[in-house]
């Protein structure tokens, strides 16, 4: 470890829009399960504004950020023989090793990690929180690392084979750079899973799978018994019409996993982008533009205001509505759009964090349109292998920064923390990475 005691990191200061960087100690193993890691570039995201707003309940200062991406500085002692049960990394992991995190402790172990709903690990914790010092640091100690990490160094990462033919922007893993590695610790993955979750839903499958409701499902009949529908669908029937609320980044990674899922499985898509914001709307556009054509699959992409896309899926959908809607905003204007927008018998994913104590409809509402919901948050250790396949065929999109299609708009030193901030809180700066060295 180096012979240093302190190190600089971004605090965050009761009771809101107070950042400070300042020194602290370097953390040090306090654990066996833990890592101490040493980071290369941290990430500002959209749920520290909640903090930095002081929308939360912290009281005391800590250090900031859920994204970082680093190397492998020290290991507890859990790490140093044959760990036989345990998750294969505690036998695996070496110091040296590169590794990015997903924005929440996950142990590997208990029902909630086995079953992959690792966001809800029985240790579940989120980084950058009083109780968990964050990434925005030069150095950040990762409770039940084992469980928690994943290693970049290790061959089942960057021995893989290429991306399937056809589908491969020709990326070898190695060239991916750190600032495109970082998207893994939340915004991808969240993107990566509101789309799984939309696409996956009992009453999204007919449209996917061009099979009546209920045959579209695992436990759907065979076809063999009286009384099935067999009215053929007609090709408007399997037109999915969608709409993602909210182009922040977890929206725009949201929109590509869409249509990349969509693509793989010639899926004919209208899909409606929406946001308040005219650049972050024009992002989208040039994002989904970038993607080469024959990789877009069959459909139609737009951008556009709230008031425009109800227009859009009126005229679309002859006052029908989406099949299902994406919500990554996290308020009540953002859910009362999309219940508005959703079809009857329709889908609502929503990824945003929510503060409002009530929901802006009744229960009546949602029984009479039949309207499943799916909230909360993504299970980022489990979402990974998707994640990471996305993010290595698309860097089109999430390999650069500061292009106009890149997701990160810039990466700045520590010097720039408290500004960076202030401009991301007022909408003035897109995704912004801290590189703790500079
Ligand atoms: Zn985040
Ligand atoms: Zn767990």
């Amino acid at each position: 470890m180096s012979e240093a005691s302190e190190q600089r990191a971004v605090f965050w200061y009761p009771p809101s829009y107070d950042i400070r960087v300042e020194t602290a100690p370097i953390p040090r193993i306090q654990e066996p399960d833990d890592a101490i890691v040493k980071i290369t570039l941290a990430g500002l995201c959209g749920s520290d504004l909640h903090t930095y707003r002081g929308h939360g309940e912290d009281t005391k200062p800590f250090i900031c950020g859920h994204e970082f991406i680093g190397q492998v500085i020290a290991l507890g002692s859990s790490f140093e023989t044959d760990a036989a049960g345990r998750p294969s990394l505690y036998s695996t992991l070496r110091v040296g090793d590169k590794v990015v995190s997903p924005f929440t402790v996950s142990c590997g172990e208990c029902h909630f990690c086995r079953v992959g709903f690792t966001c809800r690990c029985v240790e579940s914790r989120l980084f950058g929180t009083e109780m968990t010092p964050g990434g925005q640091a030069q150095y950040v100690r990762v409770p039940r690392a084992g469980g928690t990490l994943y290693s970049l160094s290790s061959p089942d990462f960057w021995g893989k084979p290429k991306p399937s033919p056809g589908r491969s922007s020709g990326v070898s893993y190695t060239d991916i750079a750190d600032s495109s590695l970082l998207l893994l610790c939340d915004i991808l993955p969240t993107g990566v899973f509101a789309a799984f979750q939309a696409l996956h839903h009992p009453k999204v499958l007919p449209m996917v799978l061009t099979l009546p409701y209920p045959s579209s499902s695992l436990f759907g009949v065979t076809g063999e018994v009286a009384g099935v529908i067999t009215t053929p669908l007609r090709p408007e029937d399997a037109v999915l019409t969608l709409a993602i609320v909210g182009l922040g980044p977890v929206g725009l990674c949201a929109c590509v996993s869409l249509v990349d899922m969509l693509a793989a499985r010639k899926v004919p898509y209208r899909i409606v982008a929406i946001d308040l914001v005219e650049a972050r709307r024009q992002k989208a556009r040039v994002m989904y533009d970038t993607i080469d054509r024959a990789e877009r699959g069959e459909g139609e992409f737009v951008v556009a205001s709230i008031e425009e896309s109800k227009g859009i899926v009126e005229q679309w959908t002859q006052g029908v509505g989406c099949n299902a809607i994406l919500e990554a905003v996290g308020n009540n204007s953002a859910l009362a759009l999309a219940y508005d927008l959703v079809r009857p018998f329709g889908h609502i994913v929503s990824v945003g964090v929510h503060g409002e104590p009530q929901m802006p409809f009744t229960g009546r509402q949602l029984y009479n349109k039949n309207v499943s919901f799916d909230f909360g948050r993504c299970p980022v250790r489990a979402m990974f292998p998707l994640a990471v396949d996305l993010l290595v065929r698309r860097q089109d999109v999430f390999g650069g920064v500061g292009e106009p299609a890149s997701l990160i708009d810039r990466i700045v030193g520590f010097d720039e923390a408290v500004t960076s901030y202030d401009l991301f809180d007022k909408g003035k700066v897109g995704k912004v990475l801290f590189d703790p060295w500079k």
